[in-house]
């Protein structure tokens, strides 16, 4: 590991779906003792097996050797008892997208872990501060914003909360270069960065097409080439999950306290009418045939 200042060697990660899967590859690949929980023993059990097949590929494309991959493993522990986080120098929360059930874990975190741990949450949309509030140590939480999929996206937005310690946010910014990322800090307000500046242009590509000034693939061909985007909006939008990009604007009216933040009433009615993007096959485009 280049860089110590984290110093941190034990890493748990709280739930051990997309995301959390994918941050325990990371952390286990760049050195660090990583241990996953989850509630759900299938969840875990799928968890292991994803990690076994991304080690065997990697060693087939000889982007790591086996000795590589088998350390890799010897590092990754996989629970469904939290008890066995207790030795963890930073939990990474990746649980489900709900208040109440991060409130809860983050509790239950706080009477197990008496030291100078760390907590941290990949939360996309709950307030940070939301989150601490749960805890009797608010200054030691923080947000660790990954990106889908977490072993090819480069960023990890460091979010601090209203009580978070600067000595915090530092060994958070470089445990996430440690673990090859580079890490960008923000503060806690809702969307935080990303969200604040991604889902309005989105939305608004939606208003766009509502209103006939172009046609979505129109509107996508003029900002991929006009600003250069990898990816058209409503393309984009597709890919997140139309039920997110609606979720996610509601979140920004309200945390916010601005109207002007509401999902646009195209993007409300794809969703009422099912048509949520990839996930469904059929969004602002219809993916059907492919
Ligand atoms: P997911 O549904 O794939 O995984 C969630 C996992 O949490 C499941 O395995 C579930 O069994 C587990 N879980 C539920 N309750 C639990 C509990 N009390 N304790 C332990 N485990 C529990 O979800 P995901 O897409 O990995 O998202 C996880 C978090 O990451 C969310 O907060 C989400 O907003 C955030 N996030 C997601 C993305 C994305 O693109 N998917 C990007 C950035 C951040």
């Amino acid at each position: 590991m280049h860089n110590t200042t984290h110093n941190i060697t034990n890493v748990g990660v709280i739930g051990s779906g997309q995301m959390g899967g994918g941050i325990a590859q990371v952390a286990a690949t760049a050195g660090f003792n990583t241990t996953v929980f989850d509630t759900s023993p299938d969840a875990i059990a799928r968890c292991q097996a994803t990690h076994a097949k991304l080690l065997a590929r990697a060693v087939e494309k000889e982007r790591m050797t086996t000795d590589q991959a088998e350390a890799t493993k010897a590092r990754l522990t996989y629970v469904t008892d939290l008890d066995q986080l207790a030795g963890s120098d930073i939990a990474i929360e990746a649980v489900v997208e709900d208040a109440a059930v991060k409130a809860k874990v983050f509790r239950g975190l706080d009477d197990m872990l008496k030291g100078d741990q760390v907590l941290a949450t990949n939360t996309s949309s709950i307030s940070i501060t939301e989150i601490a509030s749960a805890t009797k140590r608010p200054e030691r939480v923080i947000g660790m914003h990954f990106f889908y999929p977490v072993p090819v996206m480069k960023l990890v937005e460091v979010i601090n909360g209203l009580a978070t310690d600067k000595a915090i946010t530092a060994r958070v910014i470089s445990l996430a270069e440690a673990m090859g990322k580079t890490a960008v800090p923000a503060n806690d307000r809702a969307g935080f960065v990303s969200n604040r500046v991604l889902m309005p242009m989105i939305n608004e590509a939606f208003y766009a097409w509502m209103e006939g000034v172009a046609q979505p693939e129109h509107i996508d061909a003029i900002m991929k080439l006009g600003c250069n985007f990898p990816m058209g909006p409503l393309r984009l939008a597709d890919f997140i999950g139309l039920d997110t990009c609606a979720h996610i604007m509601d979140v920004l009216a309200e945390g916010l306290c601005n109207e002007r933040y509401r999902p646009c009433p195209l993007l409300r009615q794809l969703v009422v009418a099912g048509r949520l993007g990839n996930k469904t096959a059929h969004g602002v485009f219809d993916y059907s045939a492919s």
